[in-house]
């Protein structure tokens, strides 16, 4: 550690239990993010400021106005930019904090790339919105043993779990019962019932704590317990979540969706999009832009990032890789029209 370092941090490292040892430890440990939104963007910004040495953020969306009452990290331009939340989430990172090496992968977390972009990192982060990646994430971690920290927020309730392959109970112990289906009323999402930013603050939080244990070096002075909060009832919680004998994941390692089974093609994301998950299809953005002006598609807008139109009512995002989201909609089959249409079939 230099002395800009040493200066940097000296508030954490005055805290006995992390020191300089512990500081050392941190500068030379890495974490990977999948999801920057709410919880996201409020973990990866502590976790930078605390020094990091290297952070990935992986995430699938770009930067929109709903996004703001929550998600830290983000401004008003890179709204009005529609950029990638991967890359403004770099840009303002490293903005914080130029001694951590930040990189944003604009990708969605997929059984193809699970293993590619969560390989090599001590601890995952869980910033994601639905239950499927996690399930894809908690499979990947299993599989690569390697620890990752559940966190979840909807309405005014939030809820975190650190698992730890071999040690603790798994994501699947907790949700999936006997027959290996997800418990139900697991897909409740912040599109439907709304989320209040503190209670995305506080598991954020939490979940940066429980991030900064493992990585300086303290793995007993993780939680433990399955940990929840309601900020509206001011009811917290913390309980014991055994493991299952007979899990598929963490017991049988049957890895159901990191081999893909559950991966559906289309999906509909949000309250009123669906997206196609066409991938392994390079797409020149710019010639995409001009074909869809010449069909009549207008707002017809490019970024180094990705080609936004609107085809009135819907508006249609389209990312390089050939994944697209189609805003104005919940049905796959005027999604995959459109798709046919301006992207091709
Ligand atoms: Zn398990």
């Amino acid at each position: 550690m230099n002395r800009d370092e040493r200066e940097r941090y000296s508030r954490q490292i005055l805290f006995s239990a992390i020191g300089e040892a512990g500081q050392e430890k941190l500068l030379a440990a890495g974490a990977v993010l999948v999801g920057c939104g709410a919880l996201g963007t409020v973990v990866t910004n502590l976790m930078v400021r605390a020094g990091l040495g290297h952070l990935v953020v992986v995430d699938r969306d770009f930067v929109e106005p709903s996004n703001l009452q929550r998600q830290t990290l983000f401004e008003e331009s890179d709204a009005r930019d529609a950029l990638p939340k991967a890359i403004a989430a770099e840009r303002r990172l490293r903005a914080v904090n130029s001694g951590v090496q930040v990189e944003g992968i604009v990708a969605d977390l997929t059984p193809d790339n699970a293993l590619d972009l969560l390989d090599g990192f001590p601890v995952i982060l869980d910033g994601t919105d639905n239950f499927e990646t996690r399930l894809l994430v908690n499979d990947a971690a299993l599989f690569l043993g390697v620890p990752w920290i559940y966190a979840a927020a909807v309405g005014s309730y939030g809820v975190t779990m650190t698992i730890r392959p071999g040690k603790t109970a798994c994501l699947a112990c907790l949700l999936e019962s006997e027959n290996g289906k997800s418990a139900s009323g697991a897909e409740d999402t912040c599109d439907t019932l709304g989320v209040l930013n503190s209670v995305a603050g506080i598991i954020a939080c939490v979940e940066a704590a429980e991030a900064t244990k493992l990585l300086s070096g303290h793995p007993e002075a993780l939680n433990g317990r399955l940990l929840s909060c309601d900020v509206w009832t001011g009811k917290f919680q913390s309980i014991r979540v055994e493991r299952n004998p007979n899990c598929r994941a963490c017991v049988q390692r049957n890895f159901l969706y990191l081999e893909g089974r559950f991966q559906p093609r289309i999906s509909v994301c949000g309250r009123d999009s669906v997206q196609i998950h066409e991938r392994r299809r390079a797409l020149d953005l710019r010639e995409l832009g001009h074909r869809a002006a010449a069909a009549s598609a207008s707002d017809v807008r490019n970024n180094d990032f990705l080609l936004r139109f609107r085809v009135a009512p819907y508006e249609m995002t389209v990312f390089p890789d050939g994944r697209a989201i189609v805003k104005g909609t919940q049905d796959p089959a005027i999604a995959r029209s459109l798709y046919a249409r301006y992207i091709g079939s």
